[in-house]
């Protein structure tokens, strides 16, 4: 029987661990593989992966998002709706009409459910907008959010409500999908990591990275899902043993890490992944040869897990 697309998700508890760079070099070599490919950048606030694959935005929708509007010829000022609000995105003052604070509102339409009157309509704004492109023969989907909009997990939503229409409609269609985070352990970073078949949380040998690491592990693990870090800028200042002590002590498995290394500033700075078949950069380099180890761990990884479900069926 055909396999499913194996979804894997590139987290980091915190920003500029290099998840973008990591996620775009994974999705590069399972291309490299045969592989076909869905890379999607969930890191809606801050969409880069298609500069670091010098690719262009293309095919943009919107992301609508829920907002109540009173129609005041039929409201009758009872304040159910304000009463039922569970973010108090509705003020409502003894025989007045409700007014709604839409940046509380989380789009629940509850209040467009209950109302007696049929005084709330339905009315929707963007938010922010999903994009679908194709670079360097994988498709690329990006969300993102509006400048001065908050609601980055609804983006996150569209983002894998278009993910489950297409696994619906044409399950076979990919073999891998790498889904890269926003940075924290926030409700949209957890939607992704709720996908996930496997989590790779990436992090650098500092105290801040430790920290934030250990953060995005808790919730990991209170999801149930199994995980591997990356150790990246692993030769930083020579904290490396010391970091990689640390993790065991916390029975932390590693996938593996990458040093400093120029041509990895060079493919980032230029927008062309390292670990393309049609890159120029030197395959006997250090940071080249880091992420071939990490990618035959990954493998190693998922055939292990293939395996175990196997004896489990
Ligand atoms: S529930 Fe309906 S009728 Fe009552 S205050 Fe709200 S909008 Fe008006
Ligand atoms: S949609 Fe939900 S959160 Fe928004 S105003 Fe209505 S009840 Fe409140």
């Amino acid at each position: 029987m055909p396999e499913k697309a194996k979804i894997i998700t590139v987290t980091g508890g915190k920003g500029g661990t290099g998840k973008t760079l990591v996620a775009v070099n994974l999705a590069t070599m399972f291309k490299n593989a045969g592989k076909r490919v869905l890379l999607i950048d969930g890191d809606v606030e801050n969409p880069n992966t298609y500069l670091l694959m010098n690719g262009e935005l293309e095919n943009k929708a919107p992301v609508y998002f829920f907002k109540p509007s009173i129609i005041e010829t039929k409201c009758s000022k009872c304040g159910l709706c304000s009463k039922n609000c569970a973010t108090h995105a509705l003020l409502h003052v003894d025989g007045q009409y409700p007014i709604p604070f839409l940046t509380v509102c989380s789009g629940c339409k509850l209040c467009y459910k209950i109302c007696p009157e049929e005084a709330i309509k339905e009315d929707y704004k963007t938010i922010g907008w999903t994009y679908e492109t194709k670079k360097n023969n994988m498709d690329l989907w990006i969300g993102e959010l509006k400048p001065s909009e908050a609601r980055s997990a609804a983006v996150v939503e569209a983002l894998l409500d278009n993910l489950k229409e297409l696994l619906e409609k044409e399950p076979q269609k990919y073999d891998i999908i790498v889904l890269d985070t926003a940075p924290g352990a926030h409700c949209d970073v957890e939607l992704l990591l709720e996908s996930a078949d496997l989590i790779v949380p990436v992090t650098e040998p500092t105290k801040f990275g430790k920290l934030d690491l250990l953060r995005i592990i808790e919730l990991i693990e209170l999801l149930g899902k199994p995980y591997k870090a990356i150790i990246n800028r692993s030769s930083l200042l020579g904290f490396k043993e010391k970091f990689l002590e640390e993790l065991e002590r916390k029975d932390i498995e590693i996938l593996g890490d990458i040093p400093l290394d120029d041509e990895i500033v060079q493919s980032y700075c230029q927008g062309d992944p390292l670990m393309d078949e049609n890159s120029n950069f030197n395959k006997e380099g250090e940071g080249y040869k880091s992420f071939i180890t990490i990618f035959e761990n990954l493998n190693k990884w998922i055939r292990e897990k293939k395996t175990a479900s196997m004896e489990g069926a």
